[in-house]
């Protein structure tokens, strides 16, 4: 397919909105609007006895308070693990020695662009966490049976935080 136009609408801190129009050599198109970001690193850091660190915070989008692994959006001209570093610090305050790639995937790519890469976070130390003024997090500590549980329950309904989980769990566990 090739990008025939494409007009930003809308703009915001965190994204872009764009109508675009696409051709392909055969004359089939399509017009979308699409929410341009510019991704997300996700953490699940582990401890020595297998717990994982949640976060919860209210969601206006949802109008909920969630369990999430922590996340952040990339900031311009950073990778995924710089963000995933950064954010570690920012949303629960521990740094971690030792990461890992888990899986990059596409929350919601009829319309969404953004691109979220989890990274597994070990050899943790503990710090002051250092929010954004817009944020109010909660950290803890769940076991993999809690989380097991919240997920079979639908108490956890954050998807990054479903995927990382049983990514981690099946693969690097
Ligand atoms: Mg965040």
């Amino acid at each position: 397919m090739k990008i025939v136009s494409s007009r930003v609408r809308y703009c915001s801190k965190l994204f872009t909105v764009t109508e675009d129009h696409a051709k392909d050599a055969r004359g089939f198109e399509i017009k979308r609007s699409i929410v341009r970001h510019a991704g997300s690193a996700v953490m699940l850091a582990a401890d020595e006895r297998k717990q994982i660190l949640l976060v919860r915070q209210y969601r206006l989008a949802v109008d909920g308070n969630l369990w999430e692994l922590p996340a952040g959006r990339l900031d311009p001209g950073e990778n995924p693990l710089q963000a995933a570093k950064r954010e570690l610090v920012e949303e629960t305050g521990y740094r971690a020695r030792r990461w890992k790639k888990l899986i990059s995937f596409y929350p919601s790519p009829g319309y969404v662009s953004e691109k979220m890469t989890i990274f597994l976070a070990t050899d943790l130390t503990a710090g002051e966490a250092q929010p954004m003024d817009d944020e109010q997090i909660e950290c803890r500590w769940f076991r993999t049976k809690e989380i097991e549980g919240m997920i079979r329950a639908n108490r956890i309904r954050d998807s990054k935080t479903i995927i990382g989980y049983f990514v981690w769990r099946r693969w690097f566990m």
